[in-house]
């Protein structure tokens, strides 16, 4: 197992590391072993007041972040992703530690969040408004204005992807940013908020405070100083979020949630290419994706071969060691874990299980890659988001069959097809009620195209130029005239 160095454990307020008011702490678990890493401070709503007090002083229309130019936060954050790739091999480390996630994988992302905080540095003195020719003896324009001070809570999946897709768009637009990291992964956040410190942001732009939902991150939701709420979760949290934002000052609110992400493969697909597009969609990431792509729908000329050439790739990947070269790590705590292992339990009730079905090893969260074949669409592992290395494959016959059941789900996040019919697949995108479609590929999220979802998978879109305008207000300004001139 690595040694990696362990630097921060304390809440970062104001630019500085500090305890808790409570001076509690909670562990971190190491999903490998299932050994505690360290102790962590454990913040509530005392010290988001505190935290949320420096960011609206930070916020001050005098101060230093707010008489900064706009070229100088796409500096900060250059120089913030500059500092990443820099400590990308400790990050990475630091990463598999606490998550589990093999290191090579966590390196990529790494590596792929400071291409997100390069993309936004370079939005940031790109904020534009409008001229309007508006009715009357007047001249109109539009400005766009930082939404103020922004509360974001983060998931456990991807911690540093995550950190930035959150902070990157905010710092750009000139918001102020308490984040509350999820209570299974506090050690990377507290890391990159030594980054943004060394990058150069001022106090009070960039919190971060370690802790519980119900306590630390309800805080935040229900702060009526906080403008706007990011968050990325399970919907059922998503829910509580949005009633609190709406309760307490009608925040801004913005939801990235669960998924049960449909994919399509038709008879002229090639079978080989179609079966590790869909082993991609359903595993990567051990599974824990919000947008994975769990529920396999194959045409049933070409199913029976699909489902031998499904259950073989699940049956070779490598499961392990995450510091070793292998293709899925541990889940991410003992609670996902258990649940997880219920669905399997029920898969095999259910349905026909054709790989996996068990737990991998005996210690530590790790799960066996699982297919399930033979899945009807009312079965639990058909409806639920499971999380974890499930895959269920679905048979069906006609086109229009399948687009009814492939929306038949309160979810609508991801959805993608497989096949060689231009006209199919564009039929298939358009019907398809989706956030993002894929075709012919399937999880592929680049930073200039908006990612979020449709019905109960969220509301609002994260990265490209959407990430932005989610922090931003924008203000109209009317100008009388003596006199209309065009
Ligand atoms: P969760 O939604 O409970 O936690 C996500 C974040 O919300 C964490 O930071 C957590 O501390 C915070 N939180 C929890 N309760 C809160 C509250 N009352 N007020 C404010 N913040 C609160 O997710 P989880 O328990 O870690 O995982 C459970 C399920 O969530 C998973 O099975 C999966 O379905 C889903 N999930 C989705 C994503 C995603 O990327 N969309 C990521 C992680 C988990």
């Amino acid at each position: 197992m690595a040694k990696v160095d362990i630097k921060y454990t304390k809440l970062f307020i104001n630019n500085e590391f500090v305890d808790a008011v409570s001076k509690k702490t909670f562990p971190t678990i190491n999903p490998q072993d299932e050994s505690i890493i360290t102790q962590v401070a454990e913040g509530d709503k005392a010290d988001v007041d505190l935290a949320v007090d420096a960011a609206v002083k930070a916020f001050h229309r005098y101060s230093e972040w707010r008489t900064m130019d706009a070229s100088q936060r796409g500096r900060l954050l250059n120089k913030i992703a500059d500092l990443m790739e820099r400590d990308a091999k400790y990050l990475s480390e630091l990463e598999t530690l606490d998550n589990g996630k093999p290191v090579a994988q966590a390196f990529g992302e790494v590596i792929w969040a400071s291409h997100v905080v390069r993309y936004y540095a370079g939005k940031a003195d790109k904020i534009l408004g409008n001229t309007i020719p508006a009715d009357g003896e007047v001249i109109s324009m539009t400005m766009k204005e930082p939404v103020g001070v922004c509360g974001q809570i983060l998931p456990w999946n991807y911690p540093i992807p995550m950190f930035v897709w959150k902070i990157a768009p905010a710092l750009a637009a000139g918001c102020v940013v308490i984040v509350k990291p999820a209570e299974q992964t506090p050690l990377t956040a507290l890391a990159m908020a030594a980054l943004v410190k060394e990058a150069g942001v001022p106090a009070g732009v960039v919190s971060v405070i370690t802790g519980y939902g119900p306590t630390a991150g309800a805080a935040l939701t229900n702060h009526p100083r906080v403008d706007k709420m990011a968050f990325t979760g399970s919907t059922e949290v998503g829910r509580i979020i949005m009633k609190g934002a709406s309760a307490v000052n009608l925040k801004r609110v913005t939801l990235e949630l669960g998924g049960k992400s449909p994919l399509v493969i038709f008879n002229d697909a090639d079978v080989e290419k179609a079966a590790e597009i869909a082993h991609r969609a359903a595993f990567a990431n051990a599974g824990q994706c919000c947008v994975a792509g769990t529920r396999t729908y194959v045409q049933s000329g070409i199913y029976d071969k699909f489902v031998a050439k499904a259950a073989e790739i699940a049956k070779k990947r490598t499961v392990g060691n995450p510091y070793e070269s292998v293709q899925q790590g541990p889940q991410i705590d003992t609670e996902m874990f258990t649940k997880v292992m219920g669905y399997i339990e029920v898969g095999k009730k259910e349905a026909r299980c054709v790989a996996g079905g068990g737990r991998h090893g005996n210690v530590g969260f790790f799960v066996q890659p699982t297919v399930f074949a033979d899945v009807t669409d009312n079965m639990k592992i058909a409806r639920e988001e499971i999380f974890g290395p499930v895959q269920s494959i679905l048979k069906f016959e006609t086109f229009e069959e399948v687009v009814d059941r492939a929306n038949d789900s309160n979810y609508g996040l991801g959805a993608g097809v497989v096949t060689n019919d231009v006209t199919t697949a564009l039929a298939f995108v358009k019907y398809a009620r989706a956030g993002t479609v894929w075709v012919n590929t399937y999880e592929h999220v680049a930073v200039q195209t908006p990612f979020g979802g449709f019905r109960e998978s969220g509301i609002g879109r994260e990265l490209g130029e959407d990430g932005i305008q989610q922090y931003l207000e924008n203000k109209t300004v009317t100008i009388s005239l003596p006199k209309k001139a065009m």
